[in-house]
């Protein structure tokens, strides 16, 4: 993610932010992904701190317009996960914005969101996350921070957060596009392996016995051992991770290797990506924090992460 510029005073601003320590009030604009004065701004301003601007004729954002069902705020604690689910889904969007996806000239299918929360006015409810048919399901009880530690160590996860939860369902997503041409699922064939296997028995065959011993050879996680789907859902993920990674790192002004940081498409974006995760980590390290990227890159695996990354990237 880039720095942003004030439109009042020029200082530098940041992509969440509602307003600028001059004063001024800000709205994000996607098409042109820059900060504006806050004029036609998103009817979930108030309620959920969205700081983007509404779309022509519209009275909310294009993110906020994707979400088809949200959590009933009536329920305490509910407009809190809502706001904090919302977050980090306008970031992730804002990201895919910037390789092509769902901007105004891409004509193809947008994901619609379902935030579900498992706290109900009916009671407990357990909504399961995933992506079917275009309709991506959030869980946003890992919106709460606490929470998310929490199921990060039941799960047993090195890495689990709210952005990667929708980077991996999107992903989803992006493959039921992708897959309409039968070039890309020839080749997904080739390194992911075939995807027409039987989803639900692979998915219980890897919750009875678990990845493999030697998953880190073949897959970027354990659940990516699970089947060629979930295989693709995790690998484009992290690409979608690595390009953020380079992305603020170069708004950052830190330089990595010779060339700095390339977008999608060049193998630099891995290599790049993969340098910086370890000078992340000795940086978390120093401030006694755990580490950022928890991730070790076998050659195979990068063989895949290459195949996501030329095909995450969209020209217009
Ligand atoms: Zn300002
Ligand atoms: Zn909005
Ligand atoms: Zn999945």
């Amino acid at each position: 993610m880039k720095f942003f510029t004030c439109p009042h005073c020029a200082a530098q601003v940041f992509f969440d932010n509602l307003d600028c320590t001059c004063g001024g009030q800000l709205a994000y604009q996607p098409a042109k992904s820059e900060m504006v004065p806050a004029e036609a701004t998103c009817a979930n301003r108030k309620s959920i701190d969205c700081n983007w601007v509404c779309e022509a004729g519209q009275e909310l954002c294009q993110s906020c317009t994707m979400t088809k069902t949200h959590p009933d705020t009536s329920v305490d604690g509910n407009l809190a996960l809502w706001r904090r689910a919302e977050k980090a889904k306008r970031w992730v969007l804002a990201n895919l914005r910037h390789l092509g996806w769902f901007r105004e000239t891409d004509t193809g299918a947008r994901p619609v969101f379902e935030l579900l929360s498992e706290k109900t006015l009916q009671g407990p409810e357990q909504p399961v996350m995933g992506h079917a048919d275009g309709t991506i399901v959030i869980n946003v009880a890992e919106a709460d921070p606490a929470t998310l530690v929490e199921r990060r160590e039941q799960m047993r996860e090195p890495y689990r957060t709210m952005i990667g939860h929708y980077r991996h369902e999107i992903a989803h997503f992006l493959f039921m596009r992708l897959s309409k041409s039968e070039k890309f699922l020839q080749d997904f064939r080739t390194n992911f392996g075939d995807e027409t296997t039987d989803y639900a028995a692979a998915l219980q065959v890897y919750y009875e016995t678990g990845a493999p011993a030697d998953w880190q050879e073949h897959f970027v996680s354990e659940y990516a051992s699970a089947h060629p789907h979930e295989d693709w859902a995790e690998t484009a993920a992290h690409v979608l991770h690595l390009n953020d990674l380079c992305d603020s790192a170069r708004a950052s002004r830190l330089v990595v290797g010779e060339t700095g940081f390339e977008m999608l498409s060049q193998d630099n974006l891995i290599s790049d990506g993969l340098t910086l995760g370890i000078a992340l980590n000795h940086l978390n390290r120093s401030m006694g924090l755990e580490d950022a990227y928890p991730f070790v890159i076998s050659p195979n695996v990068r063989e895949k992460l290459t195949f996501a990354a030329v095909h995450l990237k969209r020209g217009d």
